[in-house]
């Protein structure tokens, strides 16, 4: 594959259990870019990153990873080979601090950013460090999610609606931090249901309806395609 392009995905397929979730996905991105899934709840964007992560029962098709083919890799050397999820759900352990949290993900190459780096991406992270996870709000949730997966060293970051249910101030502040990672050469696959949000991080678009990509987007094309954004979105 091309030099510059990081991830490409081919005819993949996905299945939970019996149930047939992906039919063929079909995009790339490139280093450096920040693309975006789009699409209505259930459309197999979620499958998509687990897909790619290797976490859905069973999978067919052509993952290939800074040059490697990793469909046949278990999630764990998918993971080392430099490729972060952050998982809608955030996971963020109540049980453990701020701090404590930041260092759960295992270092899994050299490259991943410092705590005080984080901290500087995410200042609120670093005002809450001894708070519990449980006292946390949602967006400080969806920060340290989102920072924890730096320090791991991955190139590659997976974030599947990270600004789902936050406050229009809190989303300003995950896209300040997204553009930023962009910045600093991390590639990033984003899923959203927010393209107006979307719009404002991402380099092209990618609207995914029953387990398929139906368009691709640019960026600089998304005011001329706002009655069709509206009509795949049902927004
Ligand atoms: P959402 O925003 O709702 O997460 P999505 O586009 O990310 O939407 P997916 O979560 O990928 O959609 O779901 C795609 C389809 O797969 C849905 O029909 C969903 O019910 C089904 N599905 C998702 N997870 C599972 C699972 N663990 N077992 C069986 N079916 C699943």
């Amino acid at each position: 594959s091309p030099k510059h392009t990081l991830l490409s995905v081919a005819d993949l397929h996905a299945f939970y259990g019996e149930s047939h979730i992906l039919h063929g996905m079909n995009f790339t991105v490139n280093r450096g870019e920040v693309v975006t899934l789009l699409g209505r709840n259930g459309a197999g964007k979620t499958t998509t990153l687990r897909g790619i992560m290797g976490m859905v029962d069973q999978r067919k098709g052509r993952v290939e990873f800074d040059g490697t083919e990793i469909i046949d890799l278990s999630s764990d050397k998918i993971a080392r080979r430099g490729i972060a999820y952050c998982p809608e759900e955030r996971g963020i352990f109540a049980s453990l601090d701020v701090e404590e949290n930041l260092m759960l993900p295992p270092k899994i190459r050299d490259g991943g950013m410092s705590v005080e780096e984080i901290y500087e991406l995410f200042p609120n992270l670093k005002e809450r460090l001894r708070s519990s996870g449980t006292k946390l709000s949602g967006g400080e949730q969806q920060m340290l999610a989102i920072g924890r997966i730096l320090r791991t060293g991955a190139k590659l970051l997976l974030l599947d609606e990270p600004t789902e249910g936050l406050a229009p101030i809190i989303i300003q502040q995950i896209g300040e931090a997204i553009r930023r990672l962009k910045a600093r050469d991390f590639t990033i696959l984003l899923v959203e249901q927010n393209f107006h949000f979307a719009a404002t991080v991402a380099d092209r678009h990618y609207v995914v309806e029953h387990g398929r990509v139906i368009d691709e987007i640019a960026n600089s094309d998304v005011k001329a395609n706002l009655e069709k954004l509206h009509d795949y979105l049902g927004v």
